[in-house]
């Protein structure tokens, strides 16, 4: 084990242990920086794993909140919440859907979805057709079917049976998904860029394939756009770029900027069997939420904010490949689209996060050995100077740990 790892808060805590924390704690926040209770100010490029779209405490953001927490809290999916038919018509109009369902979660959002296929495969004769085609590497969520469909072991084991009905391909190999799907398999889900993965993106051409192989032979394809989506890559959603749609589609993260809020887009026909009473929720699409899933929206779909996440995302990514060749023991590429970056470690990426908590600036770690870099969507050069400033001594830190060993 390194000397740089993160710091574990001692104290003896009244939580479940199941998040390995850093001894540090905010109290408040505006734009891209966090002030912690001890005064220190973070440059926040993780936005709390790409859910701080709009950074902390926007203006319109908080006067959406505020405002519908003054009128109406809760009123159940029993009654209509124009609200939430306001911000479904709004996703409707800028995505591929016809239809639209909110939940609390991403892995909730995921839940309808993989429901949602089943369930037209059930309406369809092909009660059969219920399994789906998922990759290695993949995330989806933390709920008993998004770990089976995940299919991470780490995260598997000790829960007893693996929920049925998914099936695992290598990423990004075409043969082997072809050679996958049998008459049982009813949907293929993937991320468009792997977050959790490592910010691994399935090329634009396999993209295509997919949804090439789903017309063929009946299948839905669904994209997990949990971390991907509401700007993050420069479109609202990142299949976008690829110029495929697909027949369903999660969304969360970002949609709240910070409040808890997931959406299951659909078009018409992979909707048409998820009738009354087939599925619900209690929380999911209330006025708090929809308020703030609005507000997002407004500055979001703003003409030219989009614009601004390409162009500062690729400005961001040529900084740090600068920081990348300066820093040649401590990384090997940056890769990602618009600002879902990862920066790919030769030392362990835990060492190159704690020693950015060093220098405060807050990267994620991923899998694959890399480190995400997922700022607010907001950010200006001034968060791109900082962070390459700051990056760059975290990695010469790193650097000089390893070469004292
Ligand atoms: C975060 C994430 C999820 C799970 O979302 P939760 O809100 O934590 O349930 C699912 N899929 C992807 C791609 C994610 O990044």
């Amino acid at each position: 084990m390194s000397a740089v790892t993160s710091p574990v808060s001692p104290a003896p805590s009244p939580l479940f242990s199941t998040f390995a924390r850093a001894d540090v704690a905010f109290e408040r926040g505006e734009g891209a920086w966090l002030t912690a209770t001890d005064g220190s100010r973070w440059l926040d490029f993780g936005s709390g794993i790409a859910v701080n779209a709009l950074g902390h405490a926007h203006p319109h953001l908080v006067e959406a909140l505020a405002g519908q927490a003054a009128k109406l809290w809760h009123v159940s999916n029993a009654f209509r919440i124009p609200e939430q038919e306001r911000l479904a018509a709004r996703l409707v109009e800028a995505s591929f859907a016809d239809r639209v369902f909110f939940t609390n979660s991403g892995a909730e959002a995921l839940e309808c979805a993989i429901k949602t296929a089943r369930r037209y495969h059930h309406a369809a004769g092909q009660p059969e057709r219920f399994r789906i085609l998922t990759f290695e590497g993949a995330f989806h969520g933390r709920t008993l079917a998004t770990l089976a469909a995940g299919g991470q072991q780490k995260y598997l084991e000790g829960f007893g049976p693996k929920v049925e009905g998914f099936d695992q391909v290598p990423f990004a190999d075409h043969e082997a998904l072809k050679a996958a799907i049998t008459p049982e398999t009813g949907a293929i889900l993937v991320e468009p860029i792997q977050g959790e993965g490592g910010v691994r993106a399935l090329p634009h051409v396999c993209l295509r394939g997919l949804r090439e192989l789903c017309d063929a032979h009946g299948m839905l394809l669904i994209f997990d756009e949990v971390q991907t989506g509401i700007g993050r890559t420069g479109k609202l959603f990142a299949h976008e770029w690829a110029g495929v749609a697909p027949d369903i589609l999660a969304s969360a993260k970002g949609l709240g900027g910070g409040f808890p809020v997931g959406a299951c887009l659909a078009t018409e026909a992979a909707a048409a069997a998820m009738t009354a009473g087939t599925h619900g929720t209690t929380f999911g699409g209330n006025p708090l939420a929809m308020a703030v899933g609005n507000a997002v929206l407004d500055v979001v779909l703003a003409p030219g904010f989009l614009e601004h996440v390409q162009s500062i995302g690729l400005r961001l990514k040529q900084s740090m490949a600068q920081v990348v060749d300066q820093n040649p023991t401590v990384f090997e590429t940056v890769r990602g689209e618009g600002l879902l970056l990862g920066l790919k470690c030769k030392v362990p990426s835990a060492d190159v996060v704690a020693a950015m908590r060093a220098e405060k600036v807050l990267g994620i770690g991923a899998g694959d050995n890399v480190v995400r870099l997922l700022p607010p969507l907001i950010i200006g050069e001034d968060e791109v100077r900082e962070a390459v400033t700051r990056v760059d001594a975290a990695a010469k830190a790193v650097a000089a740990k390893a070469a004292a060993v």
